[in-house]
């Protein structure tokens, strides 16, 4: 029996491209693989070491040490009020290289991308990604890209990596700090963090709170060019200010003192802190960094990080001291003292 070929059903059943959603396809290796690449990330990421596109890609270094971070991003929403998953992804890692006082000088991003994720989304971080590279003078010198099934991944994951040149002459570590050093910290704390909890949320506050996320290797260089000795730098990042400070206690071996009346929290922070019980010390930030230095040159540091826009709210939280070794202690403001401890868990998962 032989019936009349319907064209139609003499189609392969291949889906239809659908241009507005990443498909497994787009992690074939094979055309439309090359296409994302082409399409969607080489324009913004633009530079020679890229351009080369070899199994690997060749950049310059200077003779001496280097500092090399690794860091992936999961964090959700994807966009968050100041910032989105791709600036973060930059800014995270390149802070991680400047708190060693290194340079960087280039930087690496891999990107696992579920099946079904918004084609705009995917160009809204990858152009926010690039201008905070662009920003930070770092480029972007080798990248990958991944395709998962749908259910398999929340939309994108991007892990990146950063290497920077040591400076012999600038090399704080968490190990330094000392009884006698001043602790500062630059800038407002706990935006970070509360600003995915709102978008999170989907919570409105009396404004809105912004993310805090930032490049901190300018401020860096203003404290180097200040001449302090800077003994520990650390940004506070996942566990907050409350997770660095136990840190940098324990890898010192020393007590961390610091006053709760002059912790810089903004107002809208504190009521939504309060408003879903969570401690302004534990939750992340994403563009401050803790300073110690000795006390005699607490006043050299703070000039030269107030002088920095990023910088202009730094304070003096606290001090180092001799007693309870690897103890972080809370001077409240009705003059009693508690520990401020780690947590034993994530206070606010998928921050970062
Ligand atoms: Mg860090």
């Amino acid at each position: 029996m032989s019936a009349k070929a319907n064209p139609a059903s003499l189609s392969c059943p291949v889906p239809i491209e659908d241009a507005d959603r990443v498909q497994l396809g787009h992690g074939s290796g094979g055309k439309l693989s090359a296409q994302l690449v082409a399409r969607h990330f080489l324009p913004h990421f633009d530079n020679a070491a890229l351009a080369q596109l070899g199994d690997a890609s060749i950049v310059s270094v200077t003779a001496g040490e280097v500092a090399i971070s690794t860091d992936s991003f999961v964090v959700q929403p994807l966009e968050f009020p100041g910032g989105n998953i791709g600036s973060l992804a930059v800014h995270g890692t390149l802070n991680d290289v400047a708190m060693m006082g290194a340079r960087a000088v280039c930087l690496t991003a891999g990107f696992v991308l579920e099946e079904g994720l918004s084609v705009a989304v995917l160009d809204r971080v990858i152009a926010e990604m690039a201008r905070a590279s662009r920003d930070a003078g770092v480029p972007i010198v080798a990248g990958d890209t991944k395709v998962v099934e749908r259910g398999k991944a929340d939309g994108l994951y991007i892990n990146t990596t950063g290497l920077g040149v040591v400076d012999p002459n600038f090399r704080p570590a968490p190990a330094r700090a000392v009884p006698g050093d001043v602790v500062l910290v630059s800038g407002p704390i706990a935006r970070h963090g509360m600003a995915i909890m709102a978008a999170r949320e989907g919570l409105s506050f009396q404004s809105a709170i912004t993310s805090d996320t930032a490049h901190l290797a300018p401020l860096v260089d203003a404290l180097r060019a200040s001449g302090a000795d800077v003994h520990v730098l650390r940004d506070p990042t996942r566990g907050g200010v409350a997770s660095a400070l136990n840190e940098i206690a324990a890898a010192s071996t020393v007590g961390i003192e610091i006053d709760e009346p002059v912790l810089p929290v903004p107002g809208d922070v504190r009521a939504a802190c309060e408003m879903l019980g969570l401690d302004p010390l534990y939750v992340a930030n994403e563009g401050v960094m803790v300073v110690f230095v000795p006390a005699e040159q607490a006043e050299l540091a703070l000039r030269a990080l107030r002088a920095h826009p990023l910088g202009a709210e730094s304070v003096r939280i606290g001090r180092v001291v001799a007693a309870h070794p690897r103890i972080v202690a809370l001077r409240t403001a009705l003059g009693g003292t508690r520990v401020v401890d780690l947590l034993p868990g994530d206070q606010l998962p998928r921050i970062c």
